[in-house]
């Protein structure tokens, strides 16, 4: 439940690309779990040499249009989403009808004997069978998939591993937390939802304070930044937007993927922003400095802080709603259950669909409110460097890295994108310059 727990939570507070499974949560660029980059440089070359030979400030970058691969990679995303989503509720509701919740229980209550333990054990057979269940699936679209686009460069054996890591770091994680949710359901059946809601707070505080130090270097390799003249400057701007201590990291990203992307995790001591090594390679100079300065706004503005505000009162609303729903389900059902109260350990596949209902959902308005952090992070940025051309151009080469669609269809738009459209963003970054016509700027009041 864990996993699922913290995926809703994540979910909630819109960082729905923190999972452990991933370690890693982009936060710059469109739903990047699976991304991949288009090979076609030349096209990308033209349309950026066209545009050098206008005059510097004032020319329009183009949004180019999506190839035919990054069309088909859009299109084939949709599907593996739509099924994924059945496949979320289609498998606890067979685990549940089929009475095998129940048989389970029975397992763990054998091997386990006393209620902390069967707890922990019916948690860990569920994961790895959810894990067995998944596999193909997992297979085709982590590592045959983004191989098939010529995009991975992950081996298959860090494939592997990493996934067996994250089944570990699921595994440990949960059978420590999951009786909290179940002895809140024992001791209080009625108010557990209102208990467990405000569990939640410290509990998601804690996993985002440790992810960047413990999960995250399970996955691949963080240091500072190598080019220490590039980290100056991107320093000095840190400086300039108001973040003094040095909280720039570089992951070597580059042994699984030719995307690119930089994000901001970590709260408090942990807190910092991170840059793909990708990235560093792809862009240049003044790009990545744009890129930077979008990460140091959400750095700035606190948007992780933001979400955990609101993720919590999602989270709150949920659990009500969990509360509400679960009852009513279990008494009509509970022949076809093999269980009768809700604090039976049996139940959890019932909570994982309810949960999931929910944060299906509330998810269009999770993603309204992170593509307004976005836009605000642009506009942040573009006050910060005023530079309207560069931004323009970064956007159009991450249009191409991670074979973007620029323009995404409405039901995508809606149920799925944390971001704005790539094609917006850069009509945006050509478009706002409040400094040149005297209109007052939204951020300048937090630079240096
Ligand atoms: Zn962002």
């Amino acid at each position: 439940m864990l996993k699922y727990l913290i995926k809703i939570f994540i979910i909630l507070i819109f960082f729905n690309s923190l999972t452990f499974a991933q370690g890693i949560q982009p936060v710059l660029l469109n739903d990047t779990t699976t991304v991949p980059r288009i090979i076609d440089q030349s096209q990308l070359a033209d349309s950026i040499v066209a545009d050098l030979f206008q005059s510097p400030d004032s020319v329009i970058v183009h949004v180019p249009e999506p190839s035919e691969k990054a069309m088909s990679f859009y299109r084939s995303g949709n599907y593996l989403y739509i099924l994924n989503l059945l496949l979320s509720f289609l498998i606890p509701v067979v685990i549940l009808f089929t009475g095998f919740s129940a048989k389970i229980r029975d397992w763990a209550a054998k091997l386990g004997r006393q209620w902390f333990f069967v707890i922990g054990i019916y948690f860990a057979i569920y994961t790895i069978i959810l894990f067995i269940i998944y596999l193909p699936l997992s297979y085709y679209i982590g590592f045959i998939r983004l191989h098939d686009y010529g995009l991975s460069n992950q081996t298959l054996w860090k494939w592997f591993l990493n996934s067996i890591k994250s089944l570990g770091v699921t595994l440990a994680a949960g059978s420590l937390f999951i009786w909290i949710p179940y002895l809140l359901l024992k001791k209080s059946p009625k108010n557990w939802w209102l208990y467990l809601s405000i569990c939640s707070v410290p509990f998601i505080i804690l996993i985002i304070l440790i992810v960047p130090v413990w999960i995250d270097p399970l996955f691949n390799e963080f240091g500072p930044m190598k080019d220490k003249i590039l980290e100056q400057k991107i320093l000095d701007l840190a400086s300039r937007s108001g973040i003094e201590e040095s909280r720039v990291f570089e992951v070597n990203k580059s042994v699984d993927t030719e995307a690119v992307n930089a994000y901001v995790t970590g709260i408090g001591q942990t807190k910092r922003i991170v840059l793909w090594d990708t990235i560093i390679d792809k862009l240049d100079e003044d790009e990545l400095l744009i890129v930077m300065g979008h990460e140091m706004g959400h750095y700035v503005l606190n948007h992780i802080t933001w979400g955990i505000l609101i993720g919590s009162i999602g989270t709150f609303i949920m659990f009500y709603l969990v509360y509400r729903s679960s009852g009513y389900i279990l008494r009509r059902f509970k022949n076809r259950f093999g269980f009768e109260k809700l604090e039976d350990i049996a139940s959890l596949p019932l909570f994982i669909i309810l949960i999931g209902f929910y944060s299906f959902v509330g998810q269009p308005f999770a993603n309204g409110i992170s593509r307004y952090f976005e836009r605000e992070c642009d506009k942040f940025t573009l006050e910060l460097t005023r530079d309207n051309r560069a931004g323009a151009e970064a956007f159009v080469k991450l249009q191409h890295e991670n074979l973007s669609n620029p323009r995404p269809g409405p039901i995508y738009r809606f149920f799925r994108a944390t971001h704005p459209p790539i094609g917006e963003r850069i009509d945006f970054f050509n478009r706002y310059r409040p400094w040149e016509t005297g209109e007052p700027l939204k951020f300048d009041h937090l630079f240096r």
